[in-house]
């Protein structure tokens, strides 16, 4: 691992010298936008939200006749509307015009006993670390900020056109120089967006993400494709690459993989597995309609399953929240949701104290750590 270090800062670093101070300062610590904290500072931490982002690249045309609705502003009349089709509303996917609600709701989410989240928002769907350092500073919650690539779709021409090696430079240089030109460093590798069937450049930033990992021992996260199959080709594809499997999340699990005796399959492989769509409730999954989306007690009786199996090392849990509508300002769960309405649930479910504690801080902070 050292002689990888050295190779990483004398090759990549613009000239930095072996052992530089970011490199050894990560180690141990946590990298907020802030700078780098005590693993221990955390708390209660979501894995897996969004402060700021656009989801224009993924809009979905509306059912035939609702044109009209999907073009209004956000109402109390059309919110039920909005909270079954929230893709087909274009407002409904600029979360980024809501900084000052979101401000609040940190707050709020701070006030419930929260101390830390990992915002996903990747190149792709307008990433804002100067937002993300402004809403740090503002409610004292750690906010950490994703590296690298959304999926495909959202890949510029010159990312697309990048080598192995050049993407790996990208997200080193994110982590340890700052990231969309400023000095504020990102903390994690991801959202990483992969789709199915998994595109080349994909596969390409997952195998730049693998190369960036195992030289910076930093934490990774991942988006799967909308298909079971999906989690178990990208971990096939990061561990060639060389990524060590403990310090990877798979985001999603809820809507990827549904059948039991598969998921405990993917289990075995070593990963975190995510649950982070707590308060999803939805009848019709626009993007991929042969999916029935779970709700919050399935997503609870999927985490029991996986406690009394062993995994409660591995367990994490977010709202992965995207969109204007599941805001509080908009009648939404917001980021307390978690804290306030599933923690009770889940110690009403069989899952202890001693569990949660495990889900809620130290999971996420074993993983955020850099080795
Ligand atoms: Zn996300």
């Amino acid at each position: 691992m050292l002689s990888e270090r050295r190779h990483v800062t004398e090759n990549t670093l613009f000239g930095a010298s072996p052992g530089t101070p970011e490199m050894s300062s990560l180690s141990g610590k946590v990298q907020t936008v802030l700078g780098p904290v005590e693993p221990s500072k955390l708390g209660r931490t979501l894995t897996h939200e969004h402060l700021t982002m656009t989801f224009d690249c993924c809009y979905y045309p509306p059912p035939p006749c609702h044109e009209a609705t999907s073009q209004e502003p956000i109402m109390m009349e059309n919110l039920f509307w909005i909270q079954k089709n929230p893709y087909s509303h274009k407002e409904n996917l600029r979360l980024n015009q809501e900084t000052e609600a979101v401000r609040e709701e940190l707050l709020y989410f701070k006030a419930k006993g929260g101390g830390a989240v990992v915002e996903n928002t990747t190149v792709g769907i307008s990433r804002d670390v100067k937002t993300l350092k402004w809403l740090a500073e503002e409610t004292g919650v750690h906010i950490i900020s994703g590296a690298g690539f959304y999926v495909g779709a959202t890949h510029s021409p010159e990312t697309r056109a990048m080598s192995v090696e050049q993407l790996t430079d990208v997200l080193i240089n994110e982590i340890l120089r700052g990231a969309d030109g400023t000095s504020i460093r990102c903390g994690v590798i991801g959202e990483i967006g992969c789709s199915w069937p998994l595109a080349e450049s994909e596969r390409k930033v997952l195998q730049a993400t693998a190369h960036a990992q195992a030289q910076l021992g930093c934490p990774v996260i991942i988006h799967p494709g909308r298909n079971p199959s999906a989690p178990f080709q990208i971990i096939r594809v990061l561990q060639e690459a060389g990524v060590d499997i403990s310090k990877t999340v798979m985001s999603h699990i809820d809507r990827t993989i549904l059948d039991k005796k598969e998921l405990l399959e993917f289990a075995q492989l070593g990963c975190y597995l995510e649950y982070d769509l707590f308060g999803t409730e939805l009848l019709h999954y626009q993007f991929n309609p042969d999916i029935d989306m779970p709700n919050d007690n399935k997503r609870i009786r999927r985490v029991r399953l996986l406690v009394d199996e062993g995994y409660e090392d591995r367990i994490l849990i977010a709202h992965d929240i995207h969109t204007k509508h599941r805001l509080m300002k908009y009648g939404g769960h917001g980021y307390s949701h978690i804290l306030t309405n599933i923690v009770p649930k889940m110690l009403l479910r069989g899952i202890t104290e001693n569990a949660l504690d495990k889900i809620l801080i130290e999971n996420p902070k074993q993983w955020l750590t850099f080795k």
